[in-house]
Formats: C-alpha cells, structure tokens, sequence
C-alpha cells in the first residue's frame, strides 16, 4: 500500500540547497572576465530525467513540498515544450504551494484524464513541482536532490525533470564519467570539460523545458556520487573552456585510438579549431585502443531496416569520408538491389555503440558476416578519457591536459 503522510504545522526550508562554495580554485594561466553575461548568473540547468513514460516511481524521506507550476512550460506550434515567454501574452507563470508532506514512501505516479495520481493523493493535471527541504527524492531507483517537475504531455505520458545547480549536477556527472581512482588532475580535466559541455548545452536550449537528457553524461543523480568528483567540482567552479570568446561544446569521449577526431566530420556542424582533432599519443594502454568484432549480415539489415527501409541483402560496407582521426563521415551501404550512404556516426548508434565502439574502422568481408578492425571507443572528438589519464599520471596539470585536446582554447572563471 502507498501512503503519503501529510505534515502539519511544519516550517519547511523551501529553497534549492546552496551550490557548493569554492575552497581553493586553481590558478588560471589567463585571468579573462566572462565574455558572455549569460554565463555569469550561477547556473541551475533542467535535466531531463524521464520522457513518454506512462508511470514511475517516486520515493522521499525528506520533507518536501508540491508546487502546482501552471503555465511554466507552455507547448508551441510544433508542440515542443517550452519556457513560457511572458512577454508574448497576458499569461503570467503561477507558482503555488499546494501541500506539504513529511515523506514519501515508494509511490506510483500515472495520469488520468484530469488528475495526476501520486500514490494515494491527487493533484489537478498541471505541472507540478516537487522540492525537497532538504536530503534527496528518489526516482526510479535513483537519488536527486535538485527539485523534481512532472508534467503532462500531449500525448497523455509524463516528462519528468530535474532542476539543479551545474555545480551539483556537474558531481553526479564526473563521479560517472571516470574512474574515481584516476589521477587528480585527469578528474580535472574531465570536469572542466563536462562544465564546458553542460554550460553550451544550456545556452543552446535555454528556452526549452529542459537543457540536456541524463543520458547525454554519465548522470546518475546522488547515487553514485563520490567525494572525490565533489572535490574536483569545488576546485574548479565556474571554470569553463572558451574559443575566441564563445563556450562551445566540450565533447569527449572513451578512447581516440591515437588521434582525435573533427566535429565537423562526426556531427556535421561547422568546425572550430579546438574541435578539428588532434594527435593524442597517449591512449595505447586502453582496452580499447584496437578492437575487432564479427557482426552478421543479416543482423546489420535488420539494425538498420527502422531508418532504411531496405531488408535486402547486405553485399558489403565502406567507410568513407575518412577524417583526420581515421573516423568514417559516411558508410556506403552495398545491397543486393541498391547501393546508399549513411552517416557514420548514425549508422553507429543503430548498430549498437558497444558493438560497433567507434567510427574508425576497416571492413572485411567473411561470407555471412563482416570483420571488422576499429580503433578507439566514442565518437573520437574533444578530449580523449584514457589519453587524459596517462596524461595524468605522468604529471601533465590539467590546464596542459585541456590544451593538448583542446588547441587555441582560453580558460575562463564564468562565475
Ligand atoms: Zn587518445
């Protein structure tokens, strides 16, 4: 049975917790202002937790509060979730506390056509807010300490988001990303970087009901946080990459394979030096480095039929637009009627990114199955993890390690 218990007379702490204050920061080689005022207000970014999901799970032992959030989020003409612009209309945003409670035991959430259900209570079908006074609500099976929002859908299911600080967020993502274990100025690195990437994605999507999925970094809320990440976090706030005077997005990923690769190539947007690869030198150690797999014929048809169409028979693969790191930009896709390109990087992610690890590959044709011979794991750009780490531990400071991946960068304190 779920029960939530109801709190009476309590005087509840109703903010976000603080974001973590700065100790030590370390000192940069160039004290530039932020460029960008954007940037400077310290940052709370929405993570998209859950999306079409038709129930889930939430739990709290902490007290917290429920928020109706009417007209926050309003959906535009292509029914895309968004801020709600109050200069364009004479909705206002209403944030109003509906109720407070002690705790939740695990409780289902799901929708009715005018309710949402949440355990044994129910709430009008408007967004709704959920802020913990303090400790953690747990989604799912996974801890977040930020507020959480549920909000219908159109299609009658639920997104479920997480409103936090970068800095708090920025914990859960590196205690993920790395090996805890790894070398202080490796896990440094890594944080500027995801900082980098979280700041640009926030920027990039600020108007929208979220800036970036849990999924798009190793998020796992509190769950698997470490001191060690919260430590790196602390050290190094507010500090992001910047080129000539923009953020842009900090890619990284597992293992280059000896040299990393070009945005331009990989995701097809324009290319900036910072992001065009460079040799890396220090990835042969990783598991990774070199890789081979068979993968039947017949199984690469069916991966690909969703976005393809195509169920004849495979004849052969190429990779093709080869890039500076080795990365394919395109794989020519040979059938037993018709021959067609694919981007790489998609053609990746249908056949499964751990079984086709990365993009710089070679293909040898056995019969019923193809061979094939890849180098590295991810999509090649920005920095390279394991590279990072031998960088690391043969005493490269985390500055050097950024500009090494990452040429012509400047390193700013944004806030
Ligand atoms: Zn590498």
């Amino acid at each position: 049975m779920t029960v939530i218990l109801p709190l009476t007379n309590s005087c509840i702490k109703l903010r976000l917790k603080e974001p973590v204050t700065t100790t030590t920061t370390p000192e940069l080689p160039r004290d530039l202002s932020s460029p960008d005022q954007e940037l400077k207000r310290a940052p709370l970014i929405r993570v998209l937790l859950l999306k079409n999901v038709a129930t889930f799970n939430i739990a709290a032992d902490t007290p917290f509060t429920i928020y109706s959030i009417k007209n926050k989020f309003t959906y535009n003409g292509n029914g895309k979730l968004t801020t709600h612009n109050t200069t364009s209309s004479d909705i206002k945003p209403i944030e109003e506390s509906l109720k407070e409670y002690d705790s939740i035991v695990s409780s289902v959430v799901e929708l009715t056509d005018s309710h949402i259900l949440l355990g044994n209570e129910r709430f009008e079908r408007d967004a709704i807010k959920i802020v913990p006074s303090d400790g953690e609500i747990k989604i799912n099976e996974t801890n977040y300490s930020g507020d959480i929002m549920i909000i219908p859908q159109l299609n009658d299911k639920f997104l479920v988001i997480e409103e936090t600080y970068v800095e708090n967020f920025l914990s859960g993502v590196v205690s993920s990303e790395v090996p805890m274990s790894w070398a202080e100025d490796t896990i440094l690195a890594q944080t500027v970087t995801a900082r980098t990437f979280t700041l640009y994605q926030k920027k990039r999507h600020d108007t929208e009901a979220y800036h970036i999925r849990k999924l798009d970094l190793a998020y796992k809320g509190k769950s698997n946080e470490s001191a060690i990440a919260v430590e790196a976090v602390k050290k190094s706030e507010g500090i992001i990459m910047v080129y000539d005077q923009q953020i842009f997005p900090g890619y990284f990923h597992s293992t280059c394979g000896g040299h990393t690769e070009d945005a331009g190539l990989v995701f097809k947007k324009k290319s900036i030096p910072p992001l065009a690869g460079v040799p890396c030198g220090y990835c042969e150690d990783s598991k990774y480095y070199r890789w081979s797999r068979e993968i039947n014929k017949n199984e690469i048809v069916k991966k690909l039929y969703k976005s393809t169409g195509n169920s004849n028979s495979l004849i052969s693969l190429k990779p093709i637009d080869i890039g500076p790191g080795g990365h394919a930009g395109s794989i020519k896709i040979h059938t037993s009627k018709k021959e067609h390109e694919m981007n790489a990087n998609v053609f990746r992610l249908q056949i499964g990114p751990k079984k086709l690890l990365s993009t710089a590959f070679t293909i040898s044709n056995n019969g019923k199955k193809v061979k094939i011979n890849g180098r590295g794991w991810g999509h090649g750009v920005g920095l390279c993890q394991f590279g990072s780490q031998k960088m690391g531990t043969l005493g490269f400071k985390w500055e050097n390690i950024l500009k090494h991946y990452y040429p012509g960068i400047d390193l700013i304190k944004a806030y």
